[in-house]
């Protein structure tokens, strides 16, 4: 692992477990952002060139390389966030090989040109085709909390496209993304296709200004209104994957036992640190006594310590500064009203960033607990009187990321989430579809915009082309120069041929239509 002397500014990887720092890595400087760029460019078209296959050959060999790392991938993800071992394996080793599949098998389909049949009768004797053709050079600006899976799931399609790739991972898992440029040399990646630069968000917002052709950010809200900005002045189109505040409703005829486990789990996976994270429960009336005690017993049953000890369950956070933001949101829900049933107080005993999961009671959406993201191990039960209920309540968020459904009646479940504004909506489960690589993950409003994963996310990494060949090369178009009275009547006619009502008003324009076809050019 890296050690700079000193002297050089440097970018420091923390074990949340402890609070130590363990490695230091050399920060990019900004003023080498240009060369870097300037390299990333030069080697991109060499690589748009190759047929995609060739392209996805080499991401197949990255897989075999992920695969052959994957303990010392999982435990670097622990250390460096502080996760449970069992996450890091299924969250982000897991996912990453699920994506270098999914896209090594089929971006060289999705990528091929697509004809598009022309419906106008004046366009039938042309052939139409769209073409994904790479943007070139794509920033990839990625958070700590998932510091492989995240990144990895953006640049294997932007690779897969034909795009060169700058990784910006975030300073709080530069260990990880210098993890991420080892895979891609021992696969046999082009040096300097995907370069890694590391730094803070002051090296994010400057290569934003290096003009990359396009930037795939996820992080923060906050941070996402700033590249939005920067973006939209320079003409730079986006992706933005930010801060979600997911619901769970949870209906009267849902299955109690696994509705609680799944919120436990959605809600404190990660240590809450998770932009999919179970934020809002909303429970009907009649089962909310029941599964609101389920939902406490299972919380004090979860093992906190660690995450590389493989019995613990929740880890740290991933600093002390964010103990500090939930402990505050927490103090406020109980000074507003709101009741904890369990857990939500700080563990020093354990470390400095420990912070035991919260159950909380009796909340509304007066409370900012209820309506801003926490990002941190706190779910917050609120009792509705219906199903209705509960979809208005889901939908009272500027955030909309994803959200679950539980119901014993799948059909209802699904009529449910049609009401709900929400990238994607699981019936029975949650946040496991992103790490299904086929389904596409993003959202709207405060959530950002655009999507990653799945041929959506695929399509997001080029720029579409529509290419026509007229096959008539020597025939000049009727709609062209040469404007009368005849022009004028055989385009009623065409009008009516082709959109009257009734077939037999149609056919009688025929003739002038075919008149029209035929007409001699004066221009
Ligand atoms: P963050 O916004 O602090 O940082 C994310 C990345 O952006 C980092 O690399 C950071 O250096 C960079 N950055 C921050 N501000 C920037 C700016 N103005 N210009 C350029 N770069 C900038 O977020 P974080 O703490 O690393 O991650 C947690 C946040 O990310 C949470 O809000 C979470 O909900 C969200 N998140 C969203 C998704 C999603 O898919 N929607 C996934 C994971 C995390």
């Amino acid at each position: 692992m890296a050690s700079p002397p000193a002297s050089l500014s440097t970018v420091q990887s923390t074990d949340p477990a402890t609070g130590k720092v363990v490695a230091r890595f050399e920060s990019t400087p900004a003023g080498e952002l240009a060369e870097i760029i300037r390299r990333a460019r030069a080697l991109q078209e060499d690589w748009a060139a190759l047929p995609a296959k060739s392209r996805c050959a080499l991401i197949r060999r990255l897989g075999e390389v992920i695969y052959a790392r994957r303990r010392e991938l999982a435990e670097r993800v622990t250390r460096e966030t502080g996760k449970p071992r069992a996450e890091a394996l299924f969250a982000d080793i897991l996912i990453s090989l699920e994506t270098v599949k999914y896209y090594a098998r089929n971006a060289p389909r999705f990528l091929q040109e697509e004809r598009v049949p022309h419906q106008n009768l004046a366009a039938k004797a042309k052939s139409g085709r769209l073409r994904y053709e790479p943007f070139g050079v794509i920033a990839i600006i990625a958070p700590w909390n998932y510091p492989l899976a995240i990144p990895l799931g953006q640049i294997i399609p932007a690779l897969a496209a034909g795009n060169a790739v700058i990784l910006k991972p975030s300073e709080l898992a530069p260990s990880c993304g210098q993890l991420i440029a080892d895979c891609f040399a021992a696969a046999g990646f082009p040096p300097h296709l995907l370069q890694i630069v590391q730094g803070g968000r002051e090296l994010g917002a400057a290569l934003i200004e290096g003009r990359p052709e396009k930037v795939i950010f996820t992080g923060s809200t906050d941070g996402g209104k700033h590249v939005a900005e920067s973006c939209a002045r320079l003409m730079i189109p986006s992706v933005l994957e930010l801060g979600g505040k997911d619901a769970m409703l949870v209906l009267a005829d849902a299955d109690l036992e696994a509705a609680s486990s799944a919120a436990v789990w959605g809600a404190f996976t990660n240590c809450g640190q998770a932009c999919l994270s179970v934020e809002r429960v909303y429970v009907e009336q009649g089962i909310a006594e029941s599964f609101t005690e389920r939902c406490v017993a299972k919380t004090r049953l979860l093992r906190i310590g660690p995450g590389s000890d493989p019995d613990n369950e929740v880890g740290p956070m991933i600093g002390a500064q964010a103990v500090d933001k939930i402990e505050a949101q927490v103090q406020a829900a109980t000074a507003a009203g709101a009741r904890i049933l369990a857990g939500g107080r700080r563990r020093p005993d354990l470390g400095p960033c420990y912070f035991e999961p919260a159950v909380i009671a009796d909340v509304n959406h007066d409370m900012a607990l209820m309506r801003d993201p926490l990002f941190g191990p706190v779910m917050a039960i609120q009792v509705v009187s219906s199903a209705d209920e509960a979809v208005a309540l889901a939908n009272d968020s500027p955030y909309s990321l994803s959200a679950s459904v539980w119901t014993a009646d799948r059909e209802r479940g699904r009529r449910l989430a049609a009401r709900i504004r929400s990238g994607a909506v699981m019936v029975n489960d949650l946040a496991s579809y992103f790490g299904m690589p086929e389904a596409p993950h993003g959202g709207s409003g405060l959530s950002g915009w655009g999507r990653t994963h799945s041929r959506l996310g695929l399509l997001e990494m080029v720029r579409v082309k529509y290419v026509d060949v007229d096959w008539l090369p020597r025939r000049p178009k009727n709609w062209w120069f040469g404007y009368d009275r005849a022009l004028g009547q055989a385009a009623e006619r065409f009008i009516e041929f082709s959109h009257a009502p009734g077939w037999r008003r149609r056919w009688r324009s025929a003739a002038g239509v075919f008149r029209a076809l035929f007409r001699g050019h004066r221009i």
